[in-house]
């Protein structure tokens, strides 16, 4: 068994022991991949259970031989992710192995909240209507067909919380034993939503990034595990691109001028980029230039810290935000966050708690979505870049809404309720004053 010394997801060093050799992968078991390339150095290594460069340490990305792919291929296909399989790491036969089927998620015009904010043309993509109700289930079903098509034994992950929904959910489809870290002062909600599916949920006394400096540790000592955002995580991370590629779709078959889209550990951002790069390079849609604007919570906000310094130095932070999802202090893809949103001319901004509840409530009573913290997160963030001039109002604008208000319910409890509480009759419901409007 061979071992290599990597960097883990919040730069902490460990040994992670490679799950099954490649040699036992099956014949296109990824498709049209053909490599996992160092984003580094370049350097290229055989598809297997690796995620860091045996150079440079620096992390692995899927690399591809694309052959023809067209709109209509991909029109014929199914509603959900694998209608995109030919630019996705899994095998020509995905449809046929249980997985939780993501993806094809609804992309709302937003007038109302347009006119809110000041936005002439608005596009709300929501996520929160997956199977477990965030945009994990598309990295987790490419997670999954990489620990198949790679033998292994168990399906795990450190989360901030919807990671471990998702992966709990797809094992539970898929029949393969699930083992899920969180920490130990997540919403109550998403401990139920992992705890429903799996036997296996491990909550740690801890932050996230104690969580997955643990996973790690596991992943190194136990063979066959595949941790999903871990030692499969050029896989997963993959899954993210279908949400660029829906947008251009379901826009018919073009790009928007900008895109706001929260960041945790950067890797959602990273791939919506690279589905945009890789549509234009296929042909799939006109190339034009579009704005990429990155979103965080003022409590843990590095990447957005080190975009204002304008330096390339992210300096990891002890997360305090009730934006959990969000609350990675160490993003492992936060350096190439600042690389795509500066180099497309678009920005990363960060808002408080009060904002971040604001930003829930706005979206709720402007277009009947109700979003997570995460959201919150995105749509204060898009009213602050309008209100700096830092977004052009008059320019075809997409947020993307990542996950589902009714597992954060604590962070806006305090904020809604009863207009009024009153006896069954019709004189005290005059005396609320409700029937005058
Ligand atoms: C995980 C998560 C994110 C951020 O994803 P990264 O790819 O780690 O940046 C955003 N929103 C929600 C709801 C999430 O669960
Ligand atoms: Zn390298």
């Amino acid at each position: 068994m061979s071992a290599l010394a990597v960097e883990s997801d919040e730069n902490t060093t460990a040994t992670v022991s490679a799950v099954p050799a490649p040699e036992g992968v099956r014949e296109g078991a990824f498709g049209s991949a053909v490599a996992l390339a160092c984003r580094e150095c370049g350097h290229r290594t055989a598809l297997g259970p690796f995620y860091a460069c045996p150079e440079c340490f620096g992390p692995l990305e899927v690399a591809y031989e694309f052959g023809d792919v067209t709109r209509e291929q991909i029109e014929a296909g199914p509603r959900n992710i694998w209608r995109y399989k030919a630019l996705l790491p899994v095998p020509t036969d995905i449809e046929s192995s249980p997985n939780t089927e993501p993806g094809f998620t609804r992309l709302l015009e937003a007038h109302n909240l347009g006119a809110e904010l000041g936005l002439s043309k608005l596009w709300v993509k929501d996520d929160s209507t997956n199977p477990t109700n965030s945009f994990k289930d598309r990295v987790v079903a490419c997670a999954l067909s990489a620990a198949r098509e790679l033998d292994a034994k168990v399906f795990a992950c450190p989360s901030t919380g919807n990671l471990a929904n998702a992966v709990a959910a797809a094992g539970a489809r898929a029949g393969i034993k699930t083992v899920v870290f969180i920490p130990s002062n997540l919403e109550k909600p998403k401990q139920v939503n992992s705890a429903v599916y799996t036997d296996s949920l491990v909550a740690v006394e801890g932050n996230y990034d104690d969580v997955n400096k643990l996973a790690s540790e596991i992943a190194g000592e136990e063979e066959g595990w595949a941790f999903v955002n871990v030692n499969v995580r050029p896989y997963y991370a993959e899954g993210s691109k279908t949400l660029g590629y829906e947008i251009a779709e379901q826009l018919g078959w073009r790009l928007p001028d900008q895109i706001v889209i929260p960041v945790a550990s950067g890797s959602q951002l990273t791939k919506v980029h690279k589905a945009f790069q890789e549509l234009i390079e296929l042909g799939l849609v006109e190339d034009k230039p579009y704005k990429v604007f990155g979103a965080q919570a003022t409590g843990c906000s590095p990447v957005s810290t080190a975009y204002k310094a304008g330096t390339d130095a992210i300096r990891p932070v002890r997360p305090d935000t009730i934006a959990k999802s969000l609350a990675i202090g160490n993003p492992a893809d936060g350096i190439y966050v600042l690389d795509i949103c500066r180099g497309t001319g678009g920005a990363v901004e960060d808002v408080d708690d009060a904002q971040v509840r604001q930003g829930i409530l706005t979206l709720a009573r402007t277009e009947g979505i109700f979003t997570e913290t995460a959201g919150g997160t995105t749509v204060a963030v898009l009213r602050k870049l309008v209100e700096t001039g830092q977004l052009d109002p008059e320019a075809e604008t997409v947020i993307i809404n990542t996950g589902m208000g009714l597992k954060t319910l604590d962070a806006i409890a305090d904020e809604v309720g009863a207009a009024a509480t009153i006896k069954p009759s019709y004189a005290a419901f005059v005396g609320t004053g409700l029937s005058e409007q």
